[in-house]
């Protein structure tokens, strides 16, 4: 995995961001369990920090 820039950027733009995993919606949430999508209503959440490249 890449080393992420700037953490306080980082932490800002990916932290209590969720990825839908059915349609990949961005959902914000500040709880860690139960994030659903606004979108599909699918509860297979993935985060987006997971998910940095380059
Ligand atoms: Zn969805």
């Amino acid at each position: 995995m890449a080393k992420p820039r700037n953490p306080i950027a980082v932490n800002r733009l990916f932290t209590n961001v969720y990825i839908c995993r059915r349609c990949n919606a961005k959902v914000r949430s500040g709880k860690r369990d139960d994030v659903k999508c606004r979108k599909c209503n699918s509860k297979s959440m993935r985060l987006k920090n997971k998910d940095i490249k380059g």
